[in-house]
C-alpha cells in the first residue's frame, strides 16, 4: 500500500491521492491507491520499457510443430486487471509491452505471419482499451527479414504500435548479417525503437553449459547475449549503416556498459578488422537505450556515467520477480531532478511518442 509519503531531499515519493480504478473500460476497480511519482513537487510519468506479456495463440499453432508454444506461459504474462493493479502499486504509469519468447522464429512463413498478426492485433486491442496506461512494440518474424519489415510497418502505421521487439539472434544467426538490413532499414526509416530481449544466450552457450544452480542461463546468459548482440551491431557496422536506428537493450545493456573501456580500445590494437567508424561509446551514447535493471546504486551510477542519462530508461521485467522499484532512481544522490525525470519516463515519452 502506498498511503505514506516519504521526503528524500527534494523528492516526494508516494501516492498523494486515492485512485478508484474506474478509468479504464472493462477494468475492475483496483484495490488500494495508485502510487504517483513526483520529483521536487512536480508529477512525472514513469514509463517501463521492459514489460513482458503474452497474447496466447494456441488455436493458430495447434497441429503444427510449434503446438507446445503459444500458450499462456508463466503466471502474470497474460494481460488482465492484476497487471494494472501492480502498476498502480509500484508507481508505473505506462508500460511498453513486448512479447519476448521469440519461439515463432522457428515457424515457416505462413505460420509466422499468422502468429505475429494475432500477437500484434492482440497487443493493439489491449492498448486501445487502456490507452492511457500502455503502448506496445510489434512482434516480427525476423527469420524472414522482409516479412519482419512489413510487419513492423503495419504494426506502426495501422495498429499504432511504437516499435519492434526482437531477440538477440535468429536461430543462432547474427543480426548484423546483411540479410537483416531490410528490417533495420525499415526501423530506421520509421524512426521507431527496436527493443532487444535476450533468450538465455542460446546462440552462444553450448547446451548444458549454464545448467545447474544459480539460474546461470538467465543470470549470466542473458546479459552475455545482450553484450554480444550490441557488440556485433557496433563492430560489424550495422549502427553506422543505419544512424537513425535506436536499439533498446534489456538488463542494463548486459555487460557492455560495465566494461565499455575494453570495447573502446578493442579496434585500435591492429589485429581486429573492425568496420565501425566511431568508438563504441559513441554508439552507446546515441543509438542505444538501456533499462535500469542493475539493482544497485553503484550500478546505476556507473551506467549513467558511461552512457549518459539520456540513454537510460526505466524497466522492470514484469511479471518476473526482480527487486526493481522506482526508488532506485528517485533516491539516487548522483542524479539531478531532470535526470531522474528523464530516466523514469521522459526519455521513453520521446522515443515512444507518448
Ligand atoms: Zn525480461
Amino acid at each position: 500500500m502506498t498511503t505514506r509519503r516519504r521526503f528524500i531531499g527534494s523528492v516526494v515519493v508516494g501516492a498523494a491521492s486515492a485512485w478508484t480504478g474506474a478509468r479504464w473500460p472493462g477494468m475492475l476497480s483496483a484495490q488500494g491507491a495508485r502510487r504517483r511519482i513526483s520529483i521536487a513537487g512536480r508529477p512525472v510519468t514513469v514509463v517501463d520499457m521492459h514489460a513482458h506479456c503474452v497474447i496466447p495463440v494456441t488455436e493458430i499453432v495447434r497441429g503444427t510443430p510449434l503446438a507446445s508454444s503459444g500458450g499462456a506461459g508463466a503466471p502474470g504474462l497474460v494481460l488482465g486487471p492484476e497487471r494494472l493493479e501492480a502498476m498502480d502499486r509500484t508507481g508505473v504509469d505506462v508500460e511498453a509491452l513486448t512479447i519476448n519468447g521469440f519461439w515463432w522464429y522457428a515457424a515457416e512463413r505462413a505460420l509466422a505471419r499468422a502468429i505475429v498478426s494475432a500477437q500484434n492485433e492482440g497487443l493493439a486491442k489491449w492498448v486501445a482499451a487502456h490507452s492511457d496506461r500502455f503502448v506496445a512494440l510489434a512482434s516480427v518474424a525476423l527469420q524472414f527479414p522482409d516479412l519482419a519489415a512489413e510487419q513492423l510497418e503495419d504494426g506502426v502505421k495501422r495498429l499504432g504500435l511504437r516499435g519492434a521487439s526482437i531477440g538477440g539472434h535468429v536461430n543462432g544467426e547474427e543480426l548484423s548479417q546483411p540479410k537483416y538490413d531490410v528490417f533495420w532499414a525499415k526501423a530506421a526509416e520509421l524512426g521507431v525503437l527496436v527493443f532487444m530481449h535476450p533468450n538465455n544466450a542460446q546462440n552462444l552457450i553450448k547446451p548444458g553449459t549454464l545448467r545447474g544452480r544459480g539460474g546461470l542461463d538467465n543470470v549470466i546468459g542473458n546479459p552475455l547475449e545482450t553484450t554480444h548482440f550490441l557488440s556485433r551491431l557496433i563492430f560489424e557496422g550495422t549502427l553506422d549503416k543505419f544512424p537513425g536506428l535506436k536499439i533498446g537493450a534489456a538488463h542494463g545493456g548486459g555487460y557492455l556498459p560495465s566494461y565499455l573501456g575494453r570495447s573502446e580500445v578493442g579496434c585500435s590494437r591492429g589485429n581486429t578488422p573492425c568496420t565501425n567508424t566511431k568508438n563504441p561509446s559513441a554508439y552507446m551514447r546515441s543509438q542505444v537505450i538501456v533499462d535500469t535493471m542493475v539493482f544497485s546504486d553503484e550500478g546505476l551510477r556507473h551506467l549513467v556515467a558511461e552512457l549518459g542519462a539520456s540513454q537510460v530508461v526505466y524497466g522492470t521485467d514484469v511479471p518476473y520477480d526482480w527487486p526493481v522499484t522506482v526508488d532506485l532512481v528517485l533516491n539516487a544522490s548522483f542524479l539531478s531532478d531532470a535526470d531522474k525525470e528523464a530516466i523514469l519516463g521522459g526519455n521513453l515519452k520521446r522515443l515512444l511518442r507518448l
